[in-house]
């Protein structure tokens, strides 16, 4: 059996389309959404992530503030960078990259984002309402991985999922928007005990190291027809790869992800997807343009 390939620019590109619509009708309501992103230092992983996110908003007519900050910039200064951008009636979302320099606490920088302006889902407020089923404004990587099953109309109800990860980035979010699809998930990282026993009896596997000096996903540790999810990332020989040995397991599994152009597209599509509904829900609180 070989199994299909899950196109990730083509399901990112359907998404894009619904949000090029979503632009337009909010234009025409007075309402041009705008996204306020956020980098400091000179980390050039980060630069081109931003510039890229900057990128697919253009194309899709969602507008971009750029905030550069040197690698020196204080939590002073970067409250009050956030509670301007908070206060900003013509900013409906705002994205800091991560990871900051050290002398910036993350999670302080994140929980001062206003929830209705959270576009990357990773306040407090709506980590909570995620765990309970309510979020709208979700996570992108995880919720980019939700989209991809539902395009390509899998069925999760009743299927076992082994996650290996449990960041707040990707695994934990992802725990929940599988669980509210009536998966059963199992949650597993650096300290699980007999991983590959838990990967071979998984009907879907999500993996997300990123590091293939420490873990790759073999065909051997799949089971026949299993859908394989690979968000990892990381380089070898100047080439990006993922965490999955892509050319085997496409030989047994029903559906895998490539690296490159697999869930790296989704991630930047749901972020335009957040940014689109966050200006309808600022719009509804009569902040509007
Ligand atoms: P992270 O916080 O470093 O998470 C890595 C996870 O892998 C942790 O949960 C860790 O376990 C686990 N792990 C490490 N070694 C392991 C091993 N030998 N066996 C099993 N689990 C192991 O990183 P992250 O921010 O979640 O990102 C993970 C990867 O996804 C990175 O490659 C990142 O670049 C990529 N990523 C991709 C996208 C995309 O759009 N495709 C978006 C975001 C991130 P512990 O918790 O025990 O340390």
């Amino acid at each position: 059996m070989t199994g299909q390939k899950i196109d990730g620019i083509a399901v990112a590109n359907a998404v894009k389309e619904r949000v090029r619509g979503a632009v337009k009708a909010l234009q025409s309501d007075g309402v041009t959404p705008c996204l306020a992103t956020v980098l400091v230092g000179e980390n050039p992983a980060s630069a081109v992530y931003v510039k890229n996110k900057q990128k697919a908003c253009t194309e899709v007519g969602i507008t971009t503030k750029d905030h550069k900050l040197p690698e020196s910039f204080s939590q002073q200064e970067m409250n009050s960078l956030i509670d301007l951008l908070n206060n900003d009636n013509t900013v409906h979302g705002i994205l800091v990259q991560l990871p900051l320099p050290k002398q910036l606490d993350e999670f302080a920088t994140i929980s001062r984002i206003s929830p209705i302006k959270d576009v990357d889902g990773l306040t407090p407020y709506n980590v909570g309402l995620l765990s309970t089923g309510r979020a709208i404004l979700k996570p992108c990587t995880p919720s980019g991985i939700m989209e991809m099953f539902d395009y390509y109309n899998i069925d999760l109800t009743g299927k076992h999922a082994v996650i290996i990860n449990r960041s707040n980035l990707i695994g934990r979010p992802l725990y929940n928007l599988l669980l509210e699809k009536n998966v059963t998930v199992t949650t597993c990282h650096s300290k699980t005990q007999n991983l590959k026993e838990h990967c071979q009896k998984a009907d879907i596997v999500i993996t997300a190291v990123g590091d293939r000096t420490k873990f790759v996903l073999t065909a051997d540790m799949v089971k026949d027809g299993a859908i394989v999810i690979d968000v990892g990332i990381s380089r070898q020989d100047s080439k990006l790869v993922g965490d999955v040995d892509y050319d085997s397991i496409i030989k047994k599994a029903s559906y895998v992800t490539p690296v490159p152009g697999g869930v790296g597209p989704m991630t930047v599509a749901m972020l335009l997807k957040n940014t689109v509904t966050a200006a309808s829900i600022n719009k509804g609180f009569g902040s509007g343009s």
